[in-house]
């Protein structure tokens, strides 16, 4: 039985991001099988409700396909176990929590701090038309903090540079000014270290760490906060007091502010109340130098024609972009081959669409229909039943990949919805494939394959 629990861990761990892992599985055991339930061992009750919120179907699931047995239980029975507390208790105490709930600790005086990235500074970040706004609004907030663009918002596609910008500003600050009190965190984490802060009783430091003992606070990624009501009202009064106190603040997001789902107005409006600039993919001399750059950095011999026709070949995503080169580059490597256009386009030909075909929404929708089994009229429906939800998410899915067709055009396209359901769509998908679900891979697989990319 305990070895049941550790298999469908192991299957947990890569479903779910490694912080939420840790939070909040990890602690827990497994107490075997009483009647029709599985019994599990919590630390205490919090941990109950957060995983029956969160996660108590995919436990459930995970355990009955590990058992591979239908006849295994289906319910939960928690059991509070003291012990487990005071051994988490005691680890807390040796060992600092997982970061994704680090209790605050003494503010950073030293310049490596701040967990920034070491390797995004604004000396190996190219600039074109695309990123242009978004580039000098970024140096203007790392040389002048608080004064003239708070706050920043910096929105735009995955793989965009954002993470890269946010992170040069902090180490511009931090260059000018070693002791400035920079926090560089995901909305993310700010949202698991505020739940273990009530939990925790520690909400006085908390606030004492974002409020007051902050003169930088770099967010990514806040789109995270959709639908987190409490959290957004925590950020909110963080947001006032910083801002109030002209201290710097920068955003990101994926999407415009007004374009979040759920998010409290009062917020959006603060979104929106200093500078606001996008980055869009970058356009071919730009990928051209971001690739000669990167060669550069990671001492890889990358001829001129290799790097045009990479940079032609790979358009919508920076990360992508260098994802290609690396791989070319290990290939060159293993097979002791020099880099050239043969090894490129030979790399290129498994992983790169078509150029040649012009797919369009229609195909996708009939190709996903077709894998599916299911009929267009039920695709395009507003019926929410997972037989059709789910073909209808992998397929707003591959469209915006494939196509970037904007989100509003999507939602006219399956049947006039809203544009919010279409970007929760492709937001959910998207994280099962970085989880690497093999229902979620294989199926967008088979659809790209019969689209010929
Ligand atoms: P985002 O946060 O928008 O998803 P990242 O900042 O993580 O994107 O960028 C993805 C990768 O692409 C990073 O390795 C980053 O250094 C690189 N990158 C993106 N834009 C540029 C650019 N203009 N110049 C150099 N590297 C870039
Ligand atoms: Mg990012």
């Amino acid at each position: 039985m305990e070895q049941l629990w550790e298999q469908a861990l192991n299957c947990l761990k890569t479903q779910l991001s490694t912080e939420n892992f840790e939070t909040w599985l990890e602690p827990v055991q497994f107490g075997g099988i009483e009647g029709d339930s599985f019994v599990l061992r919590i630390p205490n009750q919090f941990f109950a409700e957060w995983i029956a919120a969160h996660y108590l179907d995919l436990i459930v699931d995970t355990l009955q396909s590990q058992a591979g047995d239908a006849r295994v239980p289906s319910k939960v029975r928690w059991e509070l176990d003291e012990t487990l507390r005071e051994r988490a208790q005691a680890a807390r105490e040796s060992t600092p929590p997982p970061p994704s709930v680090r209790a605050p600790r003494a503010t950073p005086r030293a310049p490596v701090s701040a967990d920034l990235n070491p390797k995004y500074r604004f000396k190996n970040f190219v600039v074109g038309p695309a990123n242009q706004l978004a580039h000098a609004a970024s140096v203007a907030c790392g040389s002048d903090p608080g004064r003239r663009y708070n706050p920043l918002f910096i929105y735009g596609g995955v793989g965009l540079g954002k993470t890269h910008l946010v992170n040069a500003i902090g180490h511009a600050i931090l260059q000018r000014n070693p002791r400035a009190r920079i926090l560089y965190l995901s909305a993310e984490r700010f949202t698991n270290e505020f739940i273990w802060s009530l939990q925790n009783h520690q909400i006085n430091t908390f606030r004492e760490r974002y409020r007051a003992q902050c003169d930088v606070l770099l967010m990514d990624d806040i789109q995270f906060l959709a639908g987190r009501e409490q959290t957004q009202e925590e950020f909110f009064h963080t947001f006032n007091a910083l801002y109030h106190s002209d201290r710097q603040i920068v955003m990101t997001s994926d999407v415009y502010p007004q374009q979040i789902p759920e998010m409290q107005e009062r917020l959006i409006s603060r979104f929106q109340s200093g500078m606001v600039a996008d980055v869009q993919a970058p356009e071919l001399d730009t990928r051209i130098a971001i690739l000669q750059t990167k060669a550069e950095s990671e001492g890889i011999e990358l001829p001129s024609e290799v790097a045009l026709f990479l940079a032609q070949a790979v358009r919508s995503n920076v990360r992508e972009l260098e994802g290609t080169l690396l791989r070319i580059a290990v290939k060159a490597e293993l097979l002791g081959l020099p880099i050239d256009l043969e090894l490129a386009k030979d790399t290129l030909r498994t992983m790169v669409p078509n150029q040649d075909t012009a797919m369009t929404v229609d195909d996708i929708q009939r190709i996903a229909c077709g894998y599916f089994g299911i009929r267009l009229a039920d695709l395009k429906s507003r019926r929410r039943h997972r037989a059709v939800s789910f073909p209808r998410m992998i397929a707003m899915y591959v469209c915006r990949q494939r196509l970037g067709t904007s989100y509003p055009e999507l939602g006219e396209r399956f049947g006039g919805k809203d544009h919010t359901t279409v970007i929760s769509a492709v937001r959910k998908i998207g994280s099962l494939v970085e989880a690497q679900d093999e229902r979620v891979l294989g199926a967008v697989d088979a659809i790209e394959r019969k689209l010929g990319i």
